[in-house]
């Protein structure tokens, strides 16, 4: 058996349960066989791949808290700290009823290449709760967020481990958690990002994650032969990613034509109002099938089915296995030529082969959405130097810096004789530094 079919077993045999977290293993170690085959006895004498595999803490914790009738709720908070090879941990905080341990981990396990692929010095974590944000109240959500954060702040810190948002976690929870943090620590430093523009935040985090996707996107379309002008696109969800991904692929003359949300989808041909979305989502917190009460022409379709809609582009933003092999077959046959994942893992591995193995352009979440944490370590660098840059700064670093992960990805491609494969490419890449960091500092 070769040493990454024996990982693969062990993982699964130590991990029992935790189904995403083997997927993502399997996902990455099957596209590295080549790089490990050819280095198979130092990295088995090294237990480079068991180590690699196993966090390097894991921390769950009880988070109890009391709801607006005055009952006791009881959640469960993780926080995976994965690896710090090449920096302090740095991966977002997840709220919604489906997280569990291996969810967590394997977020916090991509998260490990995508902030290598990057290029800052950051290390792999991740974190969250089964609590659910959707339909409490602001106290409610004070509530447990300082309750998470009095457990959490005995294990995080500017310089060892730097939480952000993620699903359920945007402004208003990450100025409850900072705000327990500086009360209980007395400490006012940069602990947490994606914070407000008043307290440290940095400008364009907010729409970070979505603008990077399409900066990736264009320049994978570029040297592709393509552009995004005048393409149509879908995109799944209606939160932070599936936003800024929304409004900078208008900007760049793109049509988008759907978005949607856990209950449901909307068709607006003429392209989606993007000021409509955000009173929905942003203002009101409400249901994206409020949009059609707004824009008479547009369809709102209860339940799944967002990739039935014909589109040139495919960006999924949503959440996980989002997107099976079936849509991946309607997308090809709908003429669909490229899919770039604003969400982690949102292709299931059949959908993922299904576009590689039928020439489409195909960028994975590691590197597609990189741009969030890239954008947040630039957070961290502005409150260590106590300095706020402005939007347009962060911006032409955030553009670079994905420009810089494309050219990594096709690189590493290319190298191994897979160019066009950038699930192969974003992997390799991640990993190479990874390892070297790992390599250099001994048996820890
Ligand atoms: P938000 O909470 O802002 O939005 C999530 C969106 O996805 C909502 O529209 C939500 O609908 C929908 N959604 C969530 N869970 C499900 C589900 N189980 N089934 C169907 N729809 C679902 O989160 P983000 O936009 O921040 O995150 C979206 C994805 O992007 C996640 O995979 C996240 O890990 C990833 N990501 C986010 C980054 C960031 O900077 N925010 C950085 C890198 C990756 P509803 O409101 O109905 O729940």
């Amino acid at each position: 058996m070769s040493y990454v079919d024996e990982i693969l077993e062990r993982v699964v045999s130590k991990n029992p349960s935790e189904t995403e977290f083997h997927q993502a293993v399997k996902e990455v170690l099957d596209s590295l066989r080549c790089v490990i085959d050819a280095n198979e006895e130092k990295y088995k004498k090294d237990a480079v791949l068991e180590r690699l595999t196993e966090p390097e803490r894991v921390v769950s914790f009880r988070v109890p808290w009391i709801d607006d009738k005055g009952q006791v709720q009881v959640n469960r908070g993780f926080r995976v700290q994965f690896n710090s090879a090449i920096g302090p941990y740095k991966g977002g905080l997840r709220l919604h009823p489906s997280v569990n341990q291996g969810i967590i981990k394997f977020l916090g396990f991509e998260q490990i290449f995508k902030n290598s692929l990057t290029g800052l010095p950051i290390g792999g974590g991740k974190g969250g709760s089964d609590f659910d944000p959707k339909g409490k109240s602001d106290r409610e959500v004070m509530a447990f967020c300082q309750s998470f954060m009095t457990e959490l702040h005995k294990y995080i810190g500017a310089d060892t481990d730097v939480p952000a948002g993620d699903i359920g976690v945007g402004a208003r929870e990450i100025g409850f958690l900072y705000g327990q943090y500086k009360r209980i620590t007395g400490l006012y430093e940069g602990v947490l990002t994606g914070k407000g523009l008043t307290y440290g935040g940095s400008l364009a985090r907010t729409q970070a994650t979505g603008y990077g996707l399409i900066y990736i996107l264009s320049e994978m379309l570029s040297h592709n032969g393509k552009e995004l002008s005048g393409k149509t696109v879908v995109i799944s969800g209606s939160g932070n990613v599936a936003i800024y991904a929304t409004e900078k692929a208008q900007q760049l003359g793109a049509k988008v034509v759907a978005l949607s949300d856990s209950n449901g989808y909307i068709y607006d041909k003429d392209g989606i109002d993007l000021d409509i979305v955000k009173e929905i989502k942003e203002v009101k917190r409400a249901r994206i099938k409020e949009y059609v009460e707004k824009k008479p022409n547009a369809v709102y379709t209860e339940g799944k089915g967002i990739w039935s809609i014909p589109c040139d582009v495919a960006l999924p933003c949503a959440t996980q296995n989002e997107l099976h092999l079936e849509d991946a077959k309607t997308l090809f046959n709908n003429g669909c030529f490229a899919v770039a994942e604003g969400a982690n893992m949102p292709s299931t591995r059949e959908a993922t082969d299904f576009f590689l193995e039928n020439g489409m352009l195909f960028m994975p979440g590691k590197a597609a959405n990189a741009g969030g944490v890239a954008t947040s370590a630039l957070e961290m660098s502005q409150n260590s130097q106590r300095l706020s840059w402005t939007f347009e700064e962060v911006d032409a670093k955030l553009k670079d810096i994905m420009v810089g992960i494309f050219a990594k990805v096709d690189d590493a491609s290319s190298r191994y004789n897979m160019k066009g494969n950038y699930v192969a490419g974003a992997n390799i890449a991640g990993f190479e530094k990874v390892i070297e960091a790992m390599t250099a500092q001994g048996i820890v």
